[in-house]
């Protein structure tokens, strides 16, 4: 991974050069973390070997000083000679002229799911729901039209929504049909591989691909879902597993937001990069980005305002923060994490659709699931957007995160104890 690594700030060293200007330029004008100073201060002390200790603000945008042979003595064999000197920042997906080096590395995101925690966050939901599956089966001996009615009434009033309920039906009913002797008690067997089959997943969602570095991660919901919660939460898995991290404060809207955010933020023990109140999110974001640029972060975590009241807003400004990171990095953010309180049940559904239709959702994190009977809204939601649930909250604590896993989940979901 060092490997990976160095090739990666090597083949950077270019844009880094470019943003600093921009850098200097935002020193002047906007407030910058006194730190960030400092850091460009050793970077040009560290670049520069050779004389040239110019004065802080540079006189003029001389010529780029050209990709000198590397000063470093590198050991590594450079796979590729590629000397294209192209200037220009081209906004092309495909090649990322600014990276050209196998800059892609993966990292296996490892997280054993603590069954007795799933267990319990499940509790309620699963209570609720094999109860109501146990007096569809009473008494019956085979799987008939009518059980197949009760079992997609029970599903519908466990949250799962109606028209997975419905596939979820349909594809019970067609193995009814061809094997032959479907006995009723062996209805929560099937249902449970049915409802397994049904959740949409990433081949391996545990795969997280640092294509850029920093990868940014920007996470969005309406308000009191638990997305500064879940922020932290995050921060501290991503950096006990060995990637540091980097909080941005955009939700500017309220003032506690920020505050709130700077407490998770310490307990995950991360830094984090704020403005004042009110202060344009895009521009927290264009900060923190820098910030996570300068000091080589591999993750950066966006916190956002939830205010849905106008979809046409909402989009207006996630699509500014995206365009303004992506004067930075390439392609930011690389994920977006829509946050939805579980225990809400079909309000989840509904906001889920909303978001999806104002930004590229990219995965789920399902909160609240500790305390609720509407579990259940899990199996309907990734499967209606084809978005994956990614991680779900079990709880208030920054440890309350599991990385989803549709087996355990379904086991828990169908526990008995
Ligand atoms: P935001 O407005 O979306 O940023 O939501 P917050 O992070 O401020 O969280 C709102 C409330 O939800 C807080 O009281 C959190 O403690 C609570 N919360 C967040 N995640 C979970 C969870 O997984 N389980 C439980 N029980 N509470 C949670
Ligand atoms: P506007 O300033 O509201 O018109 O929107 P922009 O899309 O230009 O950028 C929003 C914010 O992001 C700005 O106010 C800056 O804080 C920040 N930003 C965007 N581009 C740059 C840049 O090239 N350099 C610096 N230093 N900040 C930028
Ligand atoms: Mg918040």
């Amino acid at each position: 991974m060092n490997f990976f690594k160095r090739l990666f700030s090597f083949g950077k060293k270019k844009k880094e050069d470019e943003v600093e200007s921009d850098v200097n330029q935002s020193l002047d004008s906007e407030e910058v973390v006194e730190e960030d100073k400092l850091e460009l201060k050793n970077k040009k002390i560290k670049r520069e070997p050779e004389p040239a200790p110019e004065p802080e603000p540079e006189p003029e945008p001389e010529p780029e000083p050209e990709p000198e042979p590397d000063p470093e003595p590198d050991p590594e064999p450079d796979p590729e000679p590629d000397p294209e000197p192209d200037p220009e920042p081209e906004p092309e997906p495909e090649p990322e002229p600014e990276l050209k080096k196998p800059t892609s590395f993966f990292k296996r995101l490892f997280k054993k799911t603590d069954k007795k925690k799933l267990d319990k966050s499940l509790e309620k939901t699963s209570k609720s729901f094999l109860e109501k599956l146990k007096t569809v089966v009473l008494g019956k001996s085979t799987v008939d039209a009518a059980v197949l009615d009760d079992l997609e009434e029970i599903l519908i009033t466990s949250d799962v929504g109606v028209e997975t309920t419905l596939k979820i039906i349909d594809a019970i009913e067609e193995r009814v049909k061809n094997e032959k002797y479907t006995n009723a008690q062996e209805l929560d067997l099937i249902l449970k591989e049915e409802i397994q089959n049904i959740i949409y997943d990433e081949k391996d969602s545990s795969i997280f691909e640092l294509k850029d570095k920093p990868h940014v991660i920007m996470v969005v919901g309406v308000n009191g879902v638990g997305k500064t919660t879940s922020i932290g939460k995050l921060a501290k898995f991503f950096s006990s597993q060995g990637l540091s991290v980097l909080i941005g404060a955009a939700d500017t809207f309220r003032a506690a937001a920020i505050e709130q955010l700077e407490m998770w933020a310490e307990r995950a023990d991360v830094e984090i990069v704020k403005q004042n109140m009110g202060s344009d999110p895009a521009s927290v974001a264009y900060d923190t980005l820098n910030s996570a640029l300068n000091k080589n972060y591999d993750v950066v975590i966006i916190d956002t305002a939830g205010r849905l009241h106008n979809k046409i807003n909402l989009m207006t400004e996630l699509s500014k923060i995206g365009r303004v990171m992506n004067k930075l990095v390439h392609n930011a953010p690389h994920e977006i994490i829509l946050v939805l309180d579980g225990s809400t049940g079909q309000n989840a559904f509904e906001q889920a659709k909303q978001f999806s239709e104002a930004t590229k959702v990219t995965s789920l994190m399902v909160t609240k699931l500790d305390g609720t009977a509407k579990g259940g809204v899990v199996i309907g939601i990734s499967d209606q957007l084809s978005v994956p649930v990614k991680y779900i909250g079990t709880g208030e604590k920054i440890d309350d995160i599991e990385l989803f896993d549709k087996k355990d989940f379904v086991e828990s979901f169908f526990n008995k104890n």
